[in-house]
């Protein structure tokens, strides 16, 4: 496997990242980051399940990964074997359950270990480009921006040389989805340039500072660039939709209200100001064709909201 079949077989398509109906399975991706993570942190090629995968792995799949009942973070680690870009010594002595993944106990009790095949971690750990183009397009691919520094300081990579390292490697067509550049300003405008949820408007020489034009559905997951599917927010909000710690509810004509999560905590002003926004309408846009459009924002709260949402 050469670097760029490498980074080919990573792409979104190949990994079946994304399920029918936009149901998120961010769990191949992750691992594979961990182990690049490993990789940028020169440790050993193979790691313990039970010891170094499992409890961080579970650890991700809490904070980036969609709510699910259980989280199966053995999933990754036995399925990538049959995409080529992993190996567990003696796999075939593992035994399965009759959806053909590995069972957990037996990874857990018999202290099986799992790495990148050994051509593969050669070849990665002599070439620093390529893991950080690994990375980056792991995460364009499947998370959204604002997750991105957070995710790579979880799994151990260092901070990036960010979007511009996805053309390194000689690559042209690692670049995400191109965006559309009208966008953000028919975003802000549809919104009177203030932040939905609490006016935020601040300029600097009327250059506006920290306001962005979010998307409910993840661009990483296919959500388009129209404005039903874009609020103004401001940074703390835009990062707090992106990770779900905040979510709409509604839809009808009298618009859509503010969900915050539970699972939300802190003491400081700024906590308490998040959570005094619950239940609260959001600023509609201007014209009302500009509405959020009440498929994405399910979709928002089916693979991204966070725990329950709060009622006092
Ligand atoms: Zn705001």
């Amino acid at each position: 496997m050469t670097g760029h079949e490498f980074l080919r077989a990573l792409d979104k398509d190949n990994l079946k990242v994304w399920k029918r109906g936009g149901r998120r399975a961010p769990h191949k991706p992750l691992l594979l980051l961990l182990a690049l993570g490993r990789i940028a942190q020169r440790k050993p090629r193979l790691a313990s399940y039970s010891d170094e995968i499992e409890p961080k792995l579970k650890d991700l799949l809490v904070h980036y990964g969609p709510r699910r009942s259980s989280l199966h973070p053995e999933d990754p680690f036995g399925r990538l074997v049959g995409d080529d870009l992993w190996e567990i010594p003696r796999v075939e002595t593992l035994p399965t359950t009759s959806a053909g993944t590995l069972r957990v106990t037996p990874l857990r009790q018999r202290g099986v270990r799992g790495g990148f095949p050994p051509y593969l971690d050669r070849l990665l750990r002599g070439d620093a480009e390529l893991v950080e183009t690994a990375a980056a397009r792991l995460l364009v691919q499947n998370f959204p921006e604002s997750s991105h520094a957070s995710i790579r300081d979880a799994v151990g990579l260092p901070e990036s040389m960010a979007l511009e390292a996805m053309t390194l490697y000689g690559e042209k067509t690692v670049k995400p989805r191109r965006r559309d550049p009208d966008f953000r300003r028919r975003v802000l405008t549809a919104y009177e340039r203030r932040c939905a949820i609490c006016d935020f408007d601040v300029r600097l020489n009327d250059d506006l500072l920290g306001l962005d034009a979010a998307h409910i559905k993840w661009h990483a997951a296919g959500g388009p660039d129209r404005v039903p599917n874009g609020l103004a927010l401001c940074t703390l909000h835009h990062r707090a939709l992106d990770r779900g710690a905040i979510g709409l509810e509604g839809g009808s004509s009298a618009g859509f209200v503010l969900l915050v999560s539970n699972e939300l905590t802190g003491v400081s002003d700024a906590y308490h100001q998040l959570v005094d926004a619950r239940g609260r309408p959001l600023r509609a846009p201007q014209e009302s064709a500009h509405l959020p459009d009440a498929a994405f924002v399910a979709w928002h709260r089916r693979e991204v909201f966070r725990g329950e949402p709060r009622s006092r």
